[in-house]
């Protein structure tokens, strides 16, 4: 087992695999919330007018708003990440990010609990570099 500075101890990880396990339920469609979400989603996308909010506090809004993205994006990937961060969980290595070892904030953990990296690269990825 790999051992990380950053990780998290089980105990402090333990709020995170329940957030990933709901999230994986939630994805996989074994909860009832599910059709209403599909309902809605359809209904976001057929409307063509779309007003844009713009919040003068952006902190938590833009993670929940990146994270929601995310999961319309690809689902099927979403639930291998979620899969892996259970794993992660599981072997204590949680927590820190797989390209730099460094902390991975709490707070963008409880936006996106299935990422792997720190924003910075997250950011370094997503750009391909
Ligand atoms: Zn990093």
């Amino acid at each position: 087992m790999a051992k990380l500075k950053h990780a998290m101890k089980k105990r402090e990880s333990k709020p995170f695999k329940e957030l990933l396990l709901a999230l994986r339920a939630r994805l996989r469609g074994d909860v009832s919330g599910l059709k209403d979400a599909a309902l809605n989603k359809n209904a976001a996308e057929g409307s063509g007018s779309t007003l844009s909010n713009h919040m003068a506090d952006m902190g938590s809004d833009q993670y929940e708003q990146d994270f929601s993205l995310s999961l319309m994006a690809n689902e099927e990937e979403v639930l291998e990440q979620i899969d892996a961060a259970l794993v992660r969980v599981n072997e204590g290595t949680y927590g820190a990010c797989e390209e730099c070892e460094g902390k991975i904030p709490k707070m963008r953990l409880n936006a996106i609990p299935y990422t792997a990296h720190c924003v910075k690269c997250a950011d370094k990825i997503q750009r391909g570099m």
